[in-house]
């Protein structure tokens, strides 16, 4: 298993309420959020970044992109949202889980910095 904050969240180690629970990922609310809704959506198994979850099970990923429209569905984010992941130093990771953050509720701006 990974040793990231993540991973003690996943065990139940640290607490988090689950918007979303199946047999290959969760969500629970960004604990620092940038915006009125700010949902992480993390996979159970602890790939570190987008790139070893794409190389080593390609079909995870569209499915964590699925609950994320489901979630942004079910918090009503009608006028849109965004979906980020990070990765690495310059993508601005700051957490060495795959996850992808859900933001709505205001305008975005783009482009990021
Ligand atoms: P990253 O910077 O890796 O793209 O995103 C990591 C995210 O995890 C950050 O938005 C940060 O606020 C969030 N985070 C870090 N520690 C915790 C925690 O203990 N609980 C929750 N719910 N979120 C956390």
């Amino acid at each position: 298993m990974g040793d990231t904050i993540f991973s003690k969240i996943l065990s139940g180690e640290i607490p988090a309420d689950f918007l979303h629970q199946d047999d290959v990922c969760v969500a629970f609310n960004d604990i620092s959020p940038v915006a009125p809704t700010h949902i992480l959506v993390i996979p159970r198994h602890p790939y570190r970044n987008l790139s070893e979850a794409t190389a080593k099970d390609p079909a995870l990923v569209g499915h964590l992109l699925a609950v994320c429209a489901k979630l942004a569905k079910r918090q009503k984010l009608t006028a849109g949202f965004r979906v980020v992941t990070n990765q690495g130093d310059e993508g601005g990771q700051s957490v060495d889980h795959l996850h992808f953050h859900l933001i709505g509720g205001r305008s975005m701006q783009w482009p990021p910095g």
